[in-house]
């Protein structure tokens, strides 16, 4: 994996465009989480310190391709922008013609997908966009799956296009993780549905020493080892897959260990009460809503033994005190464990921030949708363009 990288390029009296994810929450005019504003200032400071001049792309929810709506205008981001860089930042409403930049100045770009054509990655709109600059920094990485105008056409178009030090780090990060581990490799997956991560599963059962499942992906893996889940979430129509990614983990001399016990209540609501039974005791009017004590102490164990770990999906319903113990315990053991932890979902991420154990993983993944693609083993359409142009 090859690609030029914004660290090593001369910007000095450049015009630098550089797409970012500033999709932040916005309300009443006002961003309400800067986190993702506040991710990208390394990069926009480090440009303005090379002495280009600096032009932002970014997108922020879902409007209509040609429709410019206030409600989606990057105004309020422009505005958290330029108090957190301590400098103006001024937001271009119509930029395909031309922006006026000057070398130590930043310039928003309007929302890319006001323009018709980004979402369907229209060529003559990334050549638009590419004219507009000397250097493309592709720096987005919660975008690099998508190939629209402003990721992916753009970098084929641009003079010369790179890499931001944003991506390249949540790249490294990845692939240190799943290309070249310090063994034994552990995975934790959990979440809601086996339908969602199923590529997911079978893509780590190749790659990790021990595979892990909770949540309602366990409850699946419960019912295909021959239990009764009761009114759990769970797919029947997925267990014949959980059997066979069961017996693929045999055949290659491992195994996906169920929960030995579980945490069962009679409704899903925060006020049910709980009540620890054995994986094989679940009554007909139970659903499972995390696992068990025992269970939580026998993974801690693995996750403790582990040279690496990746995390993606909650092991219970943890946004029910009752029903955090499990996940609460995964994210206790990562903490304890001095492996290197890499961790992605947005879930996922609310779990870790709800246990506050955010400083002790090795390295929290940006991008929910591009994360599971990139572990999934799928190229990043981003990123090829980035590969091929490099060549
Ligand atoms: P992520 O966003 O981290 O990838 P998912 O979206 O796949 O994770 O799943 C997270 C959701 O799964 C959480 O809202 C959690 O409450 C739910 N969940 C976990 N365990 C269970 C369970 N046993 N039954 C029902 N829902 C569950
Ligand atoms: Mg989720």
């Amino acid at each position: 994996m090859k690609y030029l990288r914004m660290e090593n390029l001369d910007l000095a009296g450049k015009r630098v465009m550089i797409r970012e994810d500033l999709n932040v929450p916005v309300s009443a005019g006002r961003v309400t989480s800067d986190a993702r504003i506040r991710a990208a200032l390394p990069t926009i400071q480090m440009a303005l310190d090379k002495g280009a001049a600096v032009l932002l792309l970014s997108h922020l929810g879902r409007p209509v391709e040609g429709e410019p709506d206030p409600q989606y205008s990057l105004q309020p981001v422009a505005g958290r922008l330029s108090e957190l860089l301590g400098r103006p930042v001024r937001l271009q409403a119509d930029w395909l013609g031309g922006v006026e930049v000057k070398p130590g100045e930043v310039v928003l770009c309007e929302n890319v997908r006001f323009n018709k054509g980004e979402k369907k990655n229209d060529e003559a709109l990334a050549r638009r966009m590419a004219v507009l600059c000397d250097v493309f920094v592709m720096d987005a990485f919660g975008t690099a799956h998508r190939a629209q105008a402003s990721t992916e056409g753009i970098v084929r178009q641009a003079p010369v296009a790179c890499a931001g030090p944003l991506l390249s780090r949540e790249l490294d990060a990845l692939r240190k993780a799943l290309h070249d581990p310090a063994r034994p490799l552990v995975a934790i997956v959990g979440g809601s549905k086996v339908s969602t991560k199923l590529t997911v599963l079978e893509t780590l059962l190749d790659k990790v020493d021990q595979l892990i499942v909770g949540g309602g992906i366990a409850n699946t893996f419960i019912a295909a080892s021959g239990h009764d889940v009761g009114k759990s979430l769970y797919e029947p129509d997925l267990l014949h897959e959980a059997q066979r990614l069961i017996q693929r983990a045999h055949a290659a001399g491992g195994s996906i260990p169920i929960p030995r016990d579980v945490v069962v209540a009679k409704s899903f609501s925060a006020d049910a009460e709980p009540l620890v039974r054995n994986v094989d005791q679940v009554r007909p009017d139970e659903m499972i809503l995390d696992i068990g004590p025992l269970t939580a102490i026998e993974y801690s164990e693995i996750i403790a033994g582990a040279g690496t770990i990746i995390w993606n999906g909650p092991v219970g319903v943890f946004e029910f005190p009752n029903f955090a113990a499990g996940t609460r315990a995964m994210a206790e053991a990562i903490e304890r464990s001095s492996a290197y932890s890499l961790a992605g979902g947005g879930d996922t991420l609310a779990a870790i921030d709800q246990f506050g154990v955010t400083d002790a993983i090795s390295y929290i993944s940006t991008g929910g949708g591009a994360f599971l693609e990139f572990v999934e083993g799928k190229t990043l359409p981003a990123v090829a363009a980035l590969e091929a142009v490099a060549r």
